[in-house]
Formats: C-alpha cells, structure tokens, sequence
C-alpha cells in the first residue's frame, strides 16, 4: 500500500494487491453466484457476485472481446492495474478470458457513484465536503502520475462512494482508457467522454498529466454547481464549446462558491495542458489546503445534480443497450477515434 496517502483507510470488502495474470476459460459462473447487477459502462455490465467456495463478495465486470487488438487492450487494462497499489485505486481479484468475453473479477465498492449519493435531497454538500473528496481523487491521480499513467477518463460514474455508511470516502475505477505516457515520446488518443475530455484530446494533440488534470478541473465545477460547463445540444456543440475553453461562473448556482474554488478550476481548465497544475501542486492550493473554511450548504448544486445524474443515466442506458448489442452479437469494441459518453 502506499505509505504516503493521507485519508484515513477506506473501509469495503479489500483484499491485498495481487498481480493478475489472467486465466483462459468461461470460469465466472463456475467459480462465482452471480447476484444483482451494479451498473453497466461503456462496454458490458457489473455484477455483485460471491465466491462459491469463501463466500467472499466481488464486483465482476464482462466485457465483449472477441478480436486480438481487443485482447491486447484488455491485457494492457490488466497490466496497469496490477501496478496499481493504492487504496483509492479499485484492485483486481482476477481475470478470465473467454471465448468471446474478458471478465475482470473486481474490488467490491458498496457505496454506489459519489454523485447519485450526493444528488439525495438529504445530503448536505458543502465546499468542506468536496474538498474532501477532491483532495482524494488528486492523491488517488498523483500516484498514477507518478508511475507514470495517466488515467483520461475521469467523470463522475468513475468516482464511487467506499461503502454506504463512510460518503467522505472514494475510490476511482475504469481503467480501460488508461494509457503509459513516456515524456517526449508523443501520445495522442481520441476517445473519451465530450464532457469531460481535453482540448488537445479533441485537437487530437499530444496528451500529458495535464490531460486528467482538466478532467478534475471538470469534476470539481459539476460538483459545486451541478452544472456541466461544456455540454452543448449535442456531441459536436459539446467539443467545440470544450475547445474554445469559456469557462463562466455567471449561474446563480456559483453565488455561494468561495473564490479559491473558483480560482482552483479555472488554474485547471486551462487551454494549454502543460499550464495546468499538477496534483501535488492542486494539493497544496488556497482552496484544497484549507478545508474548513466553507462550511455553507451548497443547496443550488444539489438540486442542480439530480437533473445532472438523471440525464447521465439516460445517456449511458443507451450505450449499454448497444454494449449488450454488441456482446451479444459478438462485435468488436471499438479501438478507433471514437467519443464514448
Ligand atoms: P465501468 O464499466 O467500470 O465504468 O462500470 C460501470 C458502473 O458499474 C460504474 O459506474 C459503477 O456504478 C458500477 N461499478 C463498476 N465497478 C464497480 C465495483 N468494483 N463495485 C461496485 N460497482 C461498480
């Protein structure tokens, strides 16, 4: 574990780290009971499921994958997930390739995505709070950062809550865009989620720690206000608003959003990557190394989330109807330039 991480230890259903080295075979029913179904991403389903043997609970997640560049994708997600070793990173337990499928047997994290929590009429969000919780999603990045890896999907679905009863304790998942990144050599990806992506993501530029930096940038804006700074009418209006880069607090929503917040973002959402501040140097902003300094309730942006959250599942029940599509009929996962939502 890494000794440097400074929120308490999260409680959940953890398991020492373990480098994976993935199995052949169908070996998810054979091994687990599969219960209830967690949520669905871009490419397949979660399910709760329980060791036959120990009993034990787990997150699994299947995935189509039917053709060797897939393949190659799925064993890089298991490669960096094996170098990852922190306890706000979520680990694999194992994984299995089929004939057609990897499933990828999970950390079970109890809590459910940070802001379907936070969009509760009875949660009282306060900057305090999501200093928290920024504070540990810039710890959780900087060590992927300092292993060099950057994470460029980071979005609320991605951000979940440890376990129902410890809300101020997150932990990061997905690991399918992650990507090495060597200095000077040129890294240029084109996929992502519109709202959330870089400029230089939709330049189709080359891509740096700044890259996930902006995405924290974006996540701390919705988390204020509960409101989306780029989305257009649609996924063209999204990527253009993104890079022309106008970021505005005009909404009422920002009235009861301190200054340092507001300093914090807009030090992130910078056009130029390399202008933005790393997480150890957000680490040690105004706004992130005085944490109890805003205690007001943040009633607009929660009221604003619920709306935020609601269409966000609209969008994604549709991806997963075509991710089921493809799974079933055995189509491959895309490995072209390509905007997931
Ligand atoms: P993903 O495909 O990894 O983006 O996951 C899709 C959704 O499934 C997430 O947004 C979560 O709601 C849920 N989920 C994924 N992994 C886990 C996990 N390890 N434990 C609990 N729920 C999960």
């Amino acid at each position: 574990m890494d000794p440097t991480v400074s929120v308490e230890e999260p409680l959940g259903e953890q398991f020492q780290h373990r480098m994976v080295n993935p199995k052949p075979g169908e070996l998810l029913e054979e091994t687990y009971i599969v219960k209830d179904p967690l949520g669905s991403g871009r490419f397949g389903k979660v399910w709760l499921v329980e060791d036959k043997q120990t009993g034990k609970r787990f997150a699994a997640k299947q995935c189509a994958c039917r053709r060797p560049s897939q393949r190659k994708e799925f064993e890089m997600e298991i490669e960096l997930m094996n170098a990852l070793d922190h306890p706000k990173l979520l680990q694999l337990y194992e994984a299995f390739f089929g004939k057609n499928d990897v499933t990828f047997i999970l950390e079970l994290v109890t809590g459910g995505e940070l802001f379907d929590r936070i969009a509760d009429e009875a949660f009282d969000l306060t900057e305090t709070l999501a200093v928290k919780y920024i504070r540990q999603i810039c710890e959780a990045v900087s060590y992927m950062h300092n292993k060099m890896i950057l994470h460029l999907d980071l979005k609320p679905e991605n951000i979940l809550c440890v376990s129902p009863d410890r809300l101020d304790s997150i932990k990061i998942i997905d690991f399918g865009f992650a990507r090495r990144y060597t200095p000077n050599t040129p890294l240029k990806i084109m996929f992502g989620t519109p709202e959330f992506v870089a400029p230089e993501v939709v330049n189709f530029d080359p891509l740096g720690k700044g890259t996930d930096m902006w995405s924290i940038g974006v996540v701390t804006y919705v988390l204020l206000s509960g409101l989306s700074p780029f989305m257009g009418d649609d996924e063209q209006e999204t990527l253009s608003n993104v890079t022309a880069c106008e970021v505005d607090f005009d909404d009422d929503s920002f009235e009861d959003v301190s200054e340092e917040a507001k300093d914090f973002i807009c030090q992130l959402l910078s056009i130029r990557e390399s202008k933005r501040p790393g997480c150890d140097q957000c680490l040690k902003h105004t706004w992130l190394s005085k944490p109890d300094s805003h205690r007001k309730s943040l009633s607009a942006a929660v009221v604003n989330l619920k709306k935020f959250v609601a269409r966000r599942k609209w969008v994604r029940s549709i991806n997963a109807v075509r991710a089921m599509t493809r799974l079933q009929a055995g189509l491959k996962k895309n490995d072209g330039a390509t905007f997931s939502k």
